[in-house]
């Protein structure tokens, strides 16, 4: 790595990743690297503190167990929420939405204080929520219609500092009784997308990649993932 290398922090992949959500630092490594911006993936595990020197980082799903060392980690070494602090972009898939949250509920109950970077917080909804995610964003910067896999018991209600991802026109999205996906919090942004999310949504890792270098990116012709876009777009 040299000091002009684009760095992507995959936070905690050894607790959280479900579905391979670690991917979403791979295809913003690769999309970095398509135009030529020397980038790389920065694995920090539960060994590591958690430096506040990355551009981007990435944080996947997990279990409530999985949830609780991930919080506890990031409380004890709070990298991340300086780096977002001075506006570096971070990107929340699933149960990390809960874990930036104020606080989340277990499902048995129990109430679990997060790390407030997101104004939401999470409690258990009556069903699990499985399947296929489709819907139609609601940031500046994004016009393709946002699609993944969601896979969770938790619904997250937002605060008035949290805006939402997109407006959800299939699955449940953060559920809590809104029809909508995912959280916009300055810098940060979260999701129930699985996917991995950025794999199925080039647009959004290329709005995050523009953040993190702070400059627009050209586009990338690239006909198979635009056609694989489409196909899991169709019902
Ligand atoms: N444990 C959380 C829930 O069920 C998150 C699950 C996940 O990340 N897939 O709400």
């Amino acid at each position: 790595m040299t000091e002009s290398t684009l760095v992507i922090g995959l936070v905690l992949p050894d607790v959280m990743g479900t579905y391979g959500d670690g991917g979403n630092a791979l295809v913003l490594r690769q999309r970095a690297r398509l135009r030529g911006i020397d980038a790389e993936v920065l694995p920090i595990t539960l060994a590591d503190p958690v430096p506040a020197t990355c551009d981007i980082y990435t944080l996947g799903g997990a279990e409530d167990y999985a949830q609780r060392l991930a919080t506890r980690h990031l409380t004890q070494y709070p990298g991340m929420q300086e780096a977002a602090g001075r506006g570096a972009p971070v990107l929340a898939i699933c149960a990390a939405i809960q874990v930036l949250g104020h606080w989340y509920e277990t499902s048995e109950g129990e109430r679990v204080d997060g790390i407030s970077l997101f104004d939401l917080t999470t409690t258990p909804q009556a069903t699990r929520s499985i399947g296929e995610i489709e819907g139609v964003p609601l940031v500046d910067g994004l016009t393709q219609p946002l699609t993944g896999f969601e896979n969770h018991r938790g619904g997250s209600a937002l605060g008035p500092d949290a805006a939402p991802l997109m407006r959800v026109v299939r699955g449940t999205g953060n559920g809590a009784g809104s029809p909508v996906d995912g959280v916009v919090q300055g810098s940060v942004l979260g999701t129930y997308m699985h996917g991995p999310a950025l794999a199925r949504n080039p647009e959004l890792a290329d709005l995050l990649l523009s953040r993190a270098t702070g400059r627009s990116l050209e586009p990338l012709d690239l006909p198979d993932v635009e056609l694989l876009r489409r196909e899991r777009l169709r019902k």
